[in-house]
């Protein structure tokens, strides 16, 4: 893949078409790269809360201490595995390719449905953090689109907004009609994102600062996963924030 044609002097036919082989060449090239690189990180964020159950495990079983002691450290041991276990089925979701397995069931159904169903899972999460997620009054919005994986792309954004929000806060949840188009807007009054950083933010690993983000047991494939869940059912997706203010994420459905 390093190689490139040499470029004729003269630029007829063969000229050009030498160019946009180079040019696929390198598109393939970085894709090849990304993909060694989303294998590299999904290793590495497999393998280290397997560290850390080993290690737990190994000085458990060779220094017996009290029943408090292990019960401590089993229910550490649990938290990361079941932080594993989360992280396996999103890099699966992420793996899936875009074929026969991961065909959208695109049917119309109004898009408070899959909202509400995503509100309710993370309900308990909010309370834990004393946020008030407020869903504002909206007549009924049809929208064209899969259910499951909307519910999914709903309670990724949520979870975010909780996450990244100080406790007391509160998390808006608009539905509104902008001319023919159904918008989805979630904003929260959070850390926010600063400005250079946003482009990034829906790539898979990606982590604003990994010091302010860690104990926030995020792995970074939260929004890659919105990304592609939307890009699958034709779902524009864009952010508006500001560091210290907050962040909106809006949904805008294909009329
Ligand atoms: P994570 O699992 O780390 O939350 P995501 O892919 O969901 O990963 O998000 C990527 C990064 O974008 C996060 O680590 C965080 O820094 C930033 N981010 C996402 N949503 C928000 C939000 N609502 N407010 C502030 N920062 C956010």
């Amino acid at each position: 893949l390093d190689q490139r044609i040499p470029l004729p002097a003269n630029r007829d036919e063969l000229y050009r078409m030498s160019v946009t082989v180079n040019a696929l060449l390198d598109r393939l090239q970085q894709a090849f790269q990304r993909e060694k690189q989303f294998t590299a990180d999904a290793s590495h964020e497999l393998k280290t809360p397997l560290a850390i159950v080993k290690g737990t495990l190994e000085v458990l079983v060779r220094k017996p201490r009290t029943v408090e002691h292990y019960e401590s450290r089993v229910n550490a041991c649990l938290a990361e595995l079941n932080r594993m276990a989360r992280l396996i089925d999103q890099l699966l979701l992420l793996a899936r390719d875009d074929s026969s397995s991961m065909k959208p069931a695109i049917v119309e159904i109004d898009v408070a449905a899959p909202l509400e169903a995503a509100l309710s899972r993370i309900e308990p999460f909010a309370r834990q953090k004393g946020i008030a997620l407020a869903l504002a009054d909206a007549p009924p919005c049809r929208v064209k689109a899969d259910p499951s994986l909307l519910e999914i792309m709903f309670g990724n954004l949520l979870s975010n907004a909780i996450k990244y929000s100080p406790e007391g806060s509160s998390v808006e949840i608009r539905i509104e009609r902008k001319e023919a188009a159904v918008v989805c807007a979630i904003e929260d009054h959070g850390i926010g994102i600063p400005a250079e950083q946003l482009p990034a933010i829906f790539d898979r690993f990606y982590r604003v600062d990994e010091s302010r983000s860690s104990g926030t047991g995020g792995s970074g494939l939260g929004l890659a996963i919105v990304k592609k869940l939307a890009d699958l059912q034709s779902i524009a997706i864009s952010v508006r924030s500001e560091a210290g203010k907050g962040t909106t994420f809006e949904l805008t459905f294909p009329s």
